[in-house]
Order: structure tokens, then sequence, then C-alpha cells
């Protein structure tokens, strides 16, 4: 059964001291989650073990990283590699988000790379795509995003495409308080399942998650998730204070 998921992107925000009272607010609430929903925090990366151990407890509830190297172990001061991320007990990464596209010069080819470590080490990519404001004014989306994920994605075997998640986050939704409609954000989800149905088959293509982001809130979450092919949320500024993002989690379908 396909996973319905809430998946908050604290970006570079947060102190400690701050996170920690965000994930302890967000903790004591019983979310109910059922077998196929999952709660998803991808933090800064000096907390990731600290948070990590805090859900341990937490049924349904994993720590993501926001970001991997897209090489293995060695002299690459400042990374983090996919096999450091397990070690400390990591299970899933956000791969190919658009500030990092856009601020980090990351290109499809470079994340062919990210998602091939991530697949060595035993992570779960949550692998964002989207489009730029100029092209959806010339009607193009559709067409971006399936080359984004043609040349990301397309390279995977059945049994690895299986266990993806996929994050479809247009660009000028971002952070801008301008929400995709429903019917816009099912619109694009139904053409990215049919881009996975024609490469990996039906069967795979309806168990990857498809996760709308731009700017998800506790008000617009029920309507956005109520959509068939919309498989829950990741969420940027709303995750950041608790009760916004406990309403999203409660949201989900
Ligand atoms: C994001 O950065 O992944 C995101 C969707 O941000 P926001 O919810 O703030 O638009």
């Amino acid at each position: 059964m396909r996973k319905k998921i809430a998946a908050a992107n604290w970006k570079m925000n947060l102190t400690w001291q701050s996170a920690g009272d965000l994930m302890n607010a967000i903790l004591k609430t019983d979310h109910n989650l059922k077998d196929n929903q999952l709660a998803i925090f991808a933090v800064p990366f000096p907390y990731l073990r600290a948070m990590h151990e805090k859900v341990l407890g937490k049924a349904h509830t994993f720590i993501a990283a926001q970001n991997c190297a897209s090489t293995n172990n060695g002299a690459y001061t400042g990374e983090v590699s996919a096999e450091i991320l397990k070690s400390v007990g990591i299970q899933y990464v956000i791969l190919g988000h658009s500030e990092r596209r856009e601020y980090q010069a990351e290109s499809n080819q470079l994340l062919t790379e990210k998602v091939n470590r991530c697949f060595e080490h035993g992570l779960i990519p949550i692998f964002c795509c989207g489009e730029p404001l100029s092209i959806r004014e010339s009607n193009n989306q559709n067409n971006f995003v399936e080359i984004q994920l043609k040349e990301s994605l397309f390279h995977l075997s059945k049994e690895q495409a299986a266990q993806i998640i996929i994050a479809y986050e247009p660009i000028w939704a971002i952070g801008t308080g301008k929400t995709a409609t429903s019917a816009q954000a099912e619109e694009m989800h139904a053409h990215i399942r049919s881009v996975l149905t024609e490469k990996f088959g039906l069967d795979v293509a309806n168990e990857i998650p498809v996760l709308y982001g731009g700017s998800v809130k506790g008000s617009n979450a029920a309507e956005l998730f109520s959509k068939p092919n919309v498989d829950g949320g990741l969420v940027g500024g709303a995750s950041l204070n608790a009760d916004e993002f406990n309403l999203i989690i409660k949201s989900l379908p």
C-alpha cells in the first residue's frame, strides 16, 4: 500500500535549543499514524543523531538528512556521505531540492550520482523536482519535470524505483505563500505517475509516494492531500511551527 507522508524540511533554521523545543512539542502530540502513514523530519546535519534518538520510540516517525555527497568517503572537506548518514541511523535523504539546484548548481547528472550513493548505502532518497515560474507560464512544466525524472532516476532498477519518494515542488510556490491549487498539484502528480508507469510499470509506479511541496499549511493540507495522486507534503515554513505541522500530519489521508 502506498505510503502517505508528512515531511518537514527545516532547512538551515533553528538553534540546537529551539530545534529540541520544536521537536518535543511535536512529539508530545499523539498523531495516531496508521501503518501506511509516516512523519519525516529533515533536520540540519549536526542534529541528525540526537533527533534520530528522540524519535526512536515514536511510531512511523523518522529523521532525514537534507543532502548527501555525490561521492563515497574520502578527501572531500565539508561533505557528508551516504555511508556516514547511514552509520548514525538515518534512512531518508532529501535530494535535488530547488534551493540546492539553484545555489549549489546541482544538475540532474550530479543528482544521479547522489541517488546512486543513497542506494549503495541503503538510504531512501526523497527526490525533489519542479519547475520555475517561467516554465509554468509557458505551459512547459510537464516536459520540464519529466526530464528531471528521466535524467536522475531512469537508470534505477524496478526494485530501487519502488523504494523512492518523489516530492513535486513548483519553485514559484516554495516559500512564497503561493500554493498550487489542488487541481494543479493533482494534474502534475498524475503526470509524474504516468511517466513512472511508462518506465517502471504500473505496479512500481503505484508504490511511489509523490508528495506536494510549496507553501503547504495547516489550512490547505487536507484539500491538497485529498487528491488521489497527492500522497502528502514536503513542508518548509509551516514545519517550523508545532501546531501547524501537527495539523499537517493529521491531514494525511
Ligand atoms: C520546501 O522548501 O521544501 C518548501 C516546500 O517550503 P515552503 O513549505 O516554505 O514553501
